[in-house]
This record gives C-alpha cells, sequence and structure tokens, in this order.
C-alpha cells in the first residue's frame, strides 16, 4: 500500500516534471510522434552484425541509431563474429560497439579460468565494451560429473570478479522464455512456436529431465545478488517476458540489474492488450533500468535492399508501440493493442540514455 502511494506521487512528479520543462532541456511537446523518429538519436543494444557489408549500419545511421552488436558462441563461430564486430567498429567509431563472450570449450580443464580471463583482457583491450554470457550455460555444458553447470557454479566467480574490477558489464541470456517450457501449441506468440519447433534441442517441454524453469531463473538470480558489482544486463527481458510483475520482482531486489527488449517486444505487446495502463505502469517505474534492443541479425543470406527495408520497417514499429497511443497488430500474437505513448522522457531513456549508462563509455 505505502509503495503504491509512493509510486503514485513519483509517478505525478515525473507528470510535473515533464509538463513544466527546464530552460532549454526540453522542446515542444512532451510526447513524441512518428515523424520523430529520424530526428532522435536512438542505440538497438542488441544485434548480431555477422557480414564486413556496411548496408545495416548505414541504414542505421539513416534511421539515427547506434548498435551494440554482441558475439555469441555458436555459428559462423566466435572469432568470426569478432572479426566483423571490430571492423565495423572501424569502419564506423561513432555507430557500431561490440560486446565479446568467452568459450566453455574444455570448461572442465583447470586451466579455463586464467585462458578465459585472457581473451577476455584481450577482447576489452580491442575495444568490447560487455560481455555476452549464453544460455548454454544451464542448457548443455556440464561438469565431470556430468551434471549441468548453471550460472551460479563457483568456477565463474574470478571471472565475474575479473569484469567487476574491469567496469565490464555482462548481458546475461540465462534460461529461456517461459513458453519453452510448455507444448508448442500452448505457447503465447507465433515466434516462439516456430524458433523451438526447428530448435528442438532448446525446446525443453521435451526435456524434463534438464533444469526447469524456476531452476534457471534461481541460478541467475544466485549470481547477481552474489556479484552486487557486477553489472548484469539480462538479455531478452530477463527470460521474465511473460510478466512485467516478475520481472519488477528482480529489478527491485537487485539494483545491479538491467534488462534490455531484444526479440521480446511481442511479449510486452501482448500484455498491453489484456492490461496497457499496467505495461505504461512498469515502463515508467522502471525507466532507468529498460534498454531498447532487437535481436536483429544480419548476415549476407537477405539482399542488402530487401534487409534494409525490413529492418527500417521493424524499428519504425517499435517506435509507434512505445511513442504513440495507435492501434496496432502484431504478427506474434490475434488480437489488437494500443501503443503505450510514453513520455519523451522515458523514451529518451530506454531509446538511449540506459544504453549510454549501462554499456558504460558506449563508443
Ligand atoms: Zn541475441
Amino acid at each position: 500500500m505505502k509503495k503504491n502511494k509512493l509510486f503514485a506521487i513519483l509517478t505525478m512528479a515525473g507528470f510535473l516534471f515533464s509538463c513544466s520543462p527546464a530552460p532549454g532541456k526540453y522542446d515542444g511537446p512532451s510526447f513524441y510522434t512518428l515523424d520523430d523518429f529520424t530526428r532522435v538519436p536512438k542505440i538497438d543494444a542488441h544485434v548480431h552484425i555477422r557480414t564486413y557489408d556496411s548496408s545495416f549500419v548505414q541504414q542505421a545511421k539513416h534511421d539515427n541509431f547506434r548498435l551494440l552488436s554482441i558475439v555469441v558462441e555458436e555459428e559462423p563461430g566466435m572469432s568470426l563474429q569478432q572479426q566483423y564486430a571490430i571492423a565495423q567498429k572501424k569502419s564506423f567509431p561513432g555507430t557500431v560497439a561490440f560486446a565479446t563472450t568467452f568459450s566453455l570449450d574444455d570448461f572442465n580443464s583447470s586451466s579455463w579460468v586464467n585462458r578465459t580471463i585472457d581473451g577476455l583482457r584481450a577482447s576489452v583491450d580491442q575495444g568490447a565494451i560487455a560481455v555476452k554470457v549464453y544460455k548454454s550455460i544451464g542448457m548443455e555444458l556440464r561438469d565431470p560429473q556430468g551434471n549441468m553447470v548453471m550460472v551460479d557454479n563457483p568456477k565463474f566467480n574470478p571471472v565475474w570478479d575479473f569484469l567487476v574490477k574491469n567496469n565490464v558489464p555482462v548481458i546475461g541470456h540465462l534460461g529461456e522464455p517461459k513458453n519453452c517450457w510448455l507444448p508448442v501449441e500452448q505457447m503465447t506468440v507465433s515466434s516462439d512456436k516456430r524458433y523451438y519447433s526447428r530448435h528442438p534441442e532448446f525446446h525443453m517441454y521435451l526435456h524434463p529431465e534438464y533444469p526447469s524453469y524456476e531452476e534457471q531463473m534461481q541460478a541467475r538470480d544466485n549470481m547477481v545478488a552474489q556479484h552486487t558489482g557486477l553489472k548484469f544486463i539480462g538479455a531478452h527481458l530477463g527470460s521474465l517476458e511473460w510478466d512485467t510483475d516478475a520481472l519488477a520482482k528482480r529489478l527491485d531486489r537487485f539494483p545491479n540489474m538491467a534488462v534490455d527488449m531484444a526479440a521480446r517486444i511481442s511479449h510486452l505487446q501482448l500484455q498491453a492488450m489484456n492490461d496497457r495502463q499496467k505495461v505504461y505502469d512498469f515502463f515508467v517505474r522502471y525507466q532507468d533500468r529498460l534498454i531498447y534492443g532487437t535481436d536483429r541479425i544480419v548476415d549476407d543470406t537477405k539482399p542488402a535492399e530487401e534487409m534494409k527495408a525490413f529492418v527500417h520497417r521493424a524499428w519504425l514499429d517499435d517506435w509507434k508501440f512505445f511513442c504513440t497511443e495507435d492501434t496496432m497488430r502484431s504478427s506474434a500474437f490475434d488480437g489488437v493493442f494500443k501503443g503505450l505513448k510514453l513520455p519523451k522522457t522515458v523514451v529518451d531513456k530506454i531509446y538511449y540514455t540506459n544504453a549510454a549508462n549501462w554499456f558504460n563509455q558506449f563508443k
């Protein structure tokens, strides 16, 4: 009750503040329109550029986006992905930044920790501003006894300590959407239905012997709780995409945690269809902890013009959802929902300031 009252006061204060702009700080009305899209500087803090081709970055520049390209331990391999990232950053130093990762090969050897820290140090020297941790921890990696290694395993501690010392944030994709533990026909969005139909190895409903959704979330929570100095950005809404209340609980508990929205905006739209005010309030309340990202994967498989039109359209659709109150539809589920029409001050944070702050020295 107390909390709700405080929240109401804070919301009111934010509202009053946005109505009486500090001189020189705000111009024009308190909300953006669709026409403001290219004018407002933005960051897409979760993309995967897997090419030397510049078409995607050109489109980003045109749409006023800076990009964080994330290297992952998957096809086409970490080292090639990192070469792409370094080359793109070199060609577009103000526009492209990158996050590195580490290999889990030979995890059970005694030299793994030192080798991993040396590798991370080299990547940071080459310009990496964050480190991606992938769901293979908790879903594939096993200890010498054959048990699944979870992210709160103490063997990782020296790695987290190294990152804390060097003020390098972690982007954690741990666990999967809750849908992953459901049969395909019960999943809430079509993108999950498609993905798990194609990747039965990651469809946990088919693997009841693997850790449960709750165990995945618990291991991640333990890791974040044990390393309070670590800046932890939960990728994909921290795998708590299904309920803003569940995510709010973690954000309340862990001041060192933020989340990106990559590939999970449809889950927010689904919740907005059922209770728009709840999703709006969530964004206002956690406006300093939510980071825009798409999970766009760019390689050479699509013709450049087609890809550019596609990413532009997708970026614009997201802008429409956050900035306007237009009635919209998503290809991910049936039904209509309205845009959130967040205040400019909140939009600026989720689209720019938060990424700049959480990924310090985004340059
Ligand atoms: Zn991704």
